[in-house]
């Protein structure tokens, strides 16, 4: 009985998680640098839990931010300049941006879409 009730509260938990991340990548896939591949290009290695989509332009990572607002994202949010971009790419992070340097990552296109 109230097992039924529970799989329908998480059936509609998993179904909001999933429109949650159609709505992330609908932004990411507007704002965020496309790859060849047509998804948002990763700054990381493979595996690395800090890979990060790579925005072109402040302007880009600041409009996904007010993006993912809108949707009723209320993590914190900041713009950070990569330091490990040559052309000075920028990325979104969950807490200030950090003044020392980071492990050397590279920019690969990644074929599974982001949930950083
Ligand atoms: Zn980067």
């Amino acid at each position: 009985m109230s097992e039924g009730a529970k799989s329908v509260q998480e059936l509609v938990r998993q179904r909001n998680q999933v429109l949650d991340k159609l709505a992330r990548q609908q932004i990411l896939d507007q704002y965020a640098r496309i790859g060849k591949n047509n998804k948002p290009v990763i700054c990381g290695l493979p595996g690395d839990e800090h890979r990060r989509v790579v925005f072109d332009t402040k302007e880009d990572a600041e409009a996904a931010v007010r993006a993912f607002r809108r949707m009723g994202s209320t993590r914190p949010q900041y713009i950070e300049v990569c330091p490990l971009s040559k052309r000075g790419h920028h990325h979104i992070v969950g807490r200030p941006p950090a003044t020392t340097p980071q492990e050397p990552t590279k920019e690969t296109a990644d074929h599974r879409a982001t949930n950083a």
